[in-house]
């Protein structure tokens, strides 16, 4: 009978993977430490450089080689800018905390907790500088690279001038190196929107890229010091920076938080009286 010979060589299975407290009798730092892609370091003892880890008598599982490796990636990718990679939800905190910054905080934290790929529903955060709109969106990319999620980070500015330096006249295109990374993050923090001078082409560079993300069904979050309302007769609203189509654009496309206090960068400097 041909069922008979079945089980003579077992087939190779995929086994759950590794917790992160190490399942085996060896801790991780212990088997592991010399897993970096090191031609000096010696190979992988786990997975001998092949990238799947070979459990006796199971199967074979991805090796934990490889995940720290693309953590790594994620990380560098995401392009954060130095003075903000500390910035987690752990370690943002307020000396007058108010209701504006919590709930903030409260949005920041139940999208890391929730978030799928496809989800298109983003924030802005809306408020005077330093109540720590910038530290909340880096601490949303942190959250989500944990989870193995690829991000990007851009300060508004920034991005435009790179689009600007790549401008090819011949073409009358945009490199697409720089394009294509923006475009295709899963999650985007633009930082500072509305900061550099209206013009149509930042207007119309900017709803080229807000509406790509939109349709690609890509989530992405913006820090702006404009509002929706005039504070004083000569404040320029978010509306006269980016124009009445992306403001209606980002209406669509995500929660407002608007966030109200004082600059606790000042709080802390400020020499006492
Ligand atoms: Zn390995």
């Amino acid at each position: 009978m041909p069922t008979d010979n079945r089980k003579k060589s077992p087939a190779l299975f995929a086994v759950p993977e590794r917790e992160a407290s190490g399942d085996d009798s060896l801790p991780f730092e212990e088997t592991h430490a010399r897993g970096k892609r090191d031609e000096s370091a010696p190979v992988c003892q786990l997975c001998f450089g092949t990238g799947l880890e070979v459990v006796p008598g199971k199967g074979a599982r991805p090796c934990e080689c490889r995940k720290k490796d693309s953590k790594a990636k994620l990380v560098s990718s995401a392009r954060i800018p130095r003075r903000y990679e500390h910035c987690t939800l752990q370690n943002f905190y307020n000396v007058k905390g108010n209701g504006f910054i919590w709930r903030a905080f409260g949005e920041a934290q139940r999208l890391i907790k929730e978030y799928y790929p496809g989800m298109d529903r983003g924030l802005v955060f809306m408020g005077p500088v330093g109540v720590g709109k910038t530290h909340l969106s880096v601490a949303i990319l942190q959250g989500l690279i944990e989870k193995g999620v690829p991000c990007l980070f851009y300060e508004f500015g920034a991005l435009l001038k790179e689009i600007q330096d790549s401008y090819n006249p011949v073409s009358k295109s945009s490199e697409l190196k720089v394009l294509a990374p923006v475009y295709q993050a899963e999650v985007l923090v633009l930082d500072e929107l509305g900061a550099s001078k209206p013009t149509d082409w930042v207007r119309d560079t900017m709803m080229q890229i807000i509406n790509t993300r939109y349709n690609d069904k890509k989530l992405t979050v913006f820090t702006t010091n404009f509002f929706d309302t005039r504070r004083a007769p000569a404040d320029e609203t978010l509306e006269d920076r980016i124009g009445v189509r992306l403001r209606s654009r980002l209406y669509e496309m995500c929660k407002t938080l608007l966030i109200e206090g004082e600059d606790y960068r000042k709080r802390f400097d400020a020499p006492k009286a």
